[in-house]
């Protein structure tokens, strides 16, 4: 494969580095990572503020969009005032010519919109599930208009829009260096992501308070309020809220724990955390849906547990020790390291370069 010049356009979310992000900031970390390491050339454009080992860092100031989770199906598209979203794609226009690809990882209909003006291609990565009808007509006019230049991150994902067989599914993919495999764990469960109503704490909560076990949350506190409510309902569960970790630390307490336990109300498209816990050796027990339930290997790296079943969790709890914490760490290595995860990305980037050739 050529070396490519690539222009990375990062979620107009919140500055990288925060966590406002979500898993996209993983994401564009590790897939830059992974095309770096391939000899292709990158600039990533991101909100003012950002900071990403590595990379050198276009920022542009700018209102941050409000993130679809909490917009309802039929709202329409807004924009603030000075926003980062529409500044970030005005300063990718006046550079793409220089760049043979622009890879967009905003879940927004701006850089949708803007595919047709461009003179070279881009690449949208999307990375949440059908959540509103106006990103969905846009994401299926541009999935018309230009054939393969959009990915997802899971089967499951694709499968919420009615277009879903003609999306690219690329996975992700981790640097396993910056994960340590741990077989020692100490009896305590771990759960991990925003504290945002959609990703469903509570029932974490409530399985710890019926087990017993102590259970360690971190992640970014999005919602304030949702967490007082959890805290109130559930004021004697044996738990602890440790903030938002960066990588190197996250990924040590990960390794420290018997179990991860994920409770996604909605269709998670992928799950960084999945990955980055089983990277570390621990089994993760999930929801059947969304992405996570595509990721663990039900009895093998984990177990999946009827939807919204908090006695399932408990079971499946009693269960951890079964797991050979090895297994799950091979999975990792076989199916979502960087190497994998950059021949899935160059190969829909070969795809859609030469079918514009
Ligand atoms: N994360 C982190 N430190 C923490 C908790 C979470 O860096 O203390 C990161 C984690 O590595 C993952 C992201 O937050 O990449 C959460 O992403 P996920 O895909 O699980 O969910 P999302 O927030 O995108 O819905």
């Amino acid at each position: 494969m050529p070396a490519y010049k690539l222009l990375l356009v990062s979620t107009s979310v919140g500055p990288l580095g925060t966590g406002l992000g979500g898993g996209v900031e993983l994401t564009i970390l590790n897939l830059a990572k992974a095309l770096h390491q391939r000899g292709h050339e990158l600039e990533i454009v991101a909100p003012a503020g950002s900071q990403i080992d590595l990379f050198k860092i276009h920022q542009i100031a700018g209102a941050f969009q409000v993130p679809c989770q909490e917009q309802q199906r039929t709202d329409p598209i807004t924009m603030p005032g000075n926003s980062v979203l529409a500044n970030m794609w005005n300063y990718a226009y006046q550079v793409h010519q220089n760049y043979d690809l622009v890879i967009n990882f905003c879940y927004d209909w701006l850089p949708l919109y803007l595919t047709p003006f461009f003179h070279s291609p881009i690449a949208h990565l999307i990375s949440m599930s059908s959540l509103t009808d106006a990103m969905d007509g846009m994401i299926a006019a541009v999935v018309n208009q230009f054939p393969h230049t959009v990915a997802i991150h899971s089967q499951t994902q694709a499968d919420t829009f009615s277009f879903g067989k003609s999306l690219r599914c690329i996975l992700n993919g981790l640097d396993l260096s910056l994960y340590e495999f741990s077989d020692r764990p100490n009896n305590t469960l771990a759960w991990v992501g925003r504290i945002a109503p959609e990703k469903g704490l509570e029932d974490a909560v409530q399985a710890a308070k019926i087990t017993g076990i102590p259970l360690k949350i971190f992640g970014l506190m999005q919602h304030q309020d949702y967490w007082q409510q959890i805290c109130q309902k559930y004021p004697d569960a044996p738990i602890e809220y440790l903030g938002f970790l960066p990588t190197a630390q996250l990924q040590q307490a990960l390794g420290k724990c018997r179990g991860v336990l994920m409770t996604p109300r909605w269709i998670e498209a992928f799950g960084n955390i999945v990955v980055e816990a089983l990277a570390c050796g621990t089994p993760v027990i999930t929801y059947h849906r969304g992405g996570p339930a595509e990721i663990v290997r039900d009895g093998e790296t984990g177990f999946l547990v009827e939807p919204d079943n908090v006695d399932g969790l408990v079971q499946a709890i009693a269960h951890l020790d079964e797991i050979n914490r090895f297994a799950c760490r091979r999975q990792v290595e076989l199916e979502y390291s960087l190497t994998a995860f950059g021949d899935r990305v160059e190969n829909w980037i070969l795809t859609l370069l030469s079918l514009k050739a």
